[in-house]
């Protein structure tokens, strides 16, 4: 108890989306994370599903996994996910990570969206999908050079095991990176269900 006590007074927990002292993702800003919408996005193929606007509380969530080193919140995301999958499709669920720039991810210290897919748990975990050298980094594209910037550069290693397989990303904008990864893994013979991502900046509701 009183060792607890201590550590909570030398790194006081706050919640990443507000601020408040508590976990790290407080439950009124967890509830921000709806069940998965549907959303429209033309050209990726297979449903694409996002559990929350990319905005507000929602953003400061991921920008705090991905960018301010709030690993904890990995279990909140991976529970978010765990509980969409089946809205998505059937069992067993194979995650496929979306891929993150390798400077971006040597940055943070490991890739944030398999950690994220590890969390969720029920699912089966397959890292297939690389950045050929040469990938920007997104922010500020527009949707002509997003597209541009992803197509064809993507590369699958490996195989998924049987099963369900859903890209998991953490925003989808334009759709070029889920559509690129989609396209990727059709060039291997692999049939991505869909694409779970957890926020949207496309128009939501
Ligand atoms: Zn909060």
């Amino acid at each position: 108890m009183l060792v607890h006590m201590t550590l909570d007074l030398l790194v006081p927990s706050r919640c990443s989306g507000c601020g408040r002292s508590g976990p790290a993702c407080c439950s009124s800003c967890l509830r921000v994370f709806g069940p998965p919408s549907r959303l429209s996005v033309p050209g990726v193929g297979p449903p694409v599903w996002a559990l929350a606007a990319y905005g507000g509380v929602a953003r400061e969530l991921v920008l705090a996994f991905k960018e301010r080193g709030a690993r904890a919140l990995a279990a909140w995301f991976g529970a978010l996910v765990a509980a969409a999958l089946v809205s998505v499709g059937p069992a067993p669920w194979v995650l496929v990570p979306a891929p993150s720039r390798s400077a971006a991810a040597r940055e943070r210290g490991g890739d944030h969206m398999v950690r994220i897919a590890r969390a969720a748990q029920i699912a089966s975990v397959a890292p297939l999908l690389s950045f050929a050298a040469g990938v920007a980094d997104s922010v500020g594209l527009g949707p002509g050079a997003r597209r541009r910037n992803v197509d064809g550069r993507i590369l699958v290693c490996g195989r998924p095991p049987p099963g369900t397989v859903v890209v998991l990303d953490d925003v989808v904008t334009t759709g070029a990176t889920a559509a690129a990864c989609v396209r990727a893994l059709r060039s291997s013979g692999v049939r991505a269900k869909a694409v779970l991502a957890l926020t949207s900046a496309r128009p939501w509701g």
